[in-house]
């Protein structure tokens, strides 16, 4: 018998993957049916098979899964960098906004003294001490008129030193919150000719026609 058992367990796989000739499988089953021990192994053979199966179903189940997971992982990864996107723009129009905002150009008369001159800065100091100021000439006005007008150089090419019709000015940076200040300090002031201040009031319109719309299109 044990020797049987030998062949038969040898010929097990074959049998049942139904290669075996008739003779051999009529053999194998003949003794399937008097020795239990192999009887046992065949069905564990089985039983094996099956839960290969289950852990088959299980491995698609899980790739089914993860093929969702990774779906999932991308919209949120797109949303991610959307906010991120939608993060950057609005600190990069807010802090563009808060600099254009904060501008302030003072013009001054002519031939005030230096001591009215310094005055003024004073003032603007009184109200934003931290603020940036910078003082232009008529000298640099001119010049930086004439840069701009380079292409029509002889509409300019009169104006010197002796007959110099631009002003000089102050070029102040400050808090947006502290223009209308300063523009109220200088209204009745004598030394000074004018005062200009930036207008456009919403950050998304000074942003998209400023940085974005006159650069593209060079005017
Ligand atoms: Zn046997």
């Amino acid at each position: 018998m044990k020797n049987e058992c030998d062949i038969v367990q040898d010929l097990l796989f074959s049998y049942k993957d139904g290669c075996l000739k008739q003779g051999s499988k009529e053999f194998v089953e003949k003794h399937l049916t008097k020795c239990e021990e192999c009887a046992k192994i065949y069905k564990e053979m089985n039983n094996e098979e099956d839960s290969g199966n289950t852990e088959k179903t299980e491995i698609d189940y899980l790739k089914k899964i993860k093929k969702k997971m990774k779906r999932k992982t991308k919209i949120i990864i797109f949303v991610l960098i959307l906010l991120i996107f939608l993060i950057i723009f609005n600190i990069t129009v807010f802090i563009s906004y808060n600099d254009y905002a904060g501008r302030v150009e003072i013009f001054l008369e002519d031939n005030i003294s230096e001591e009215d001159v310094k005055n003024i800065e004073n003032i603007i100091k009184e109200v934003d001490q931290n603020a940036e100021i910078e003082y232009k000439s008529k000298e640099k006005a001119l010049n930086d008129l004439k840069e701009r007008f380079k292409e029509n150089e002889n509409l300019l090419a009169g104006y010197g030193a002796s007959n110099n019709i631009m002003p000089a000015s102050y070029i102040v940076k400050t808090d947006k919150k502290y223009v209308t200040e300063i523009e109220s300090r200088f209204i009745n002031n004598n030394c000074v000719k004018k005062i200009t201040v930036n207008t456009e009031t919403n950050p998304y319109v000074y942003f998209f026609w400023y940085k974005i719309y006159l650069p593209i299109t060079g005017k």
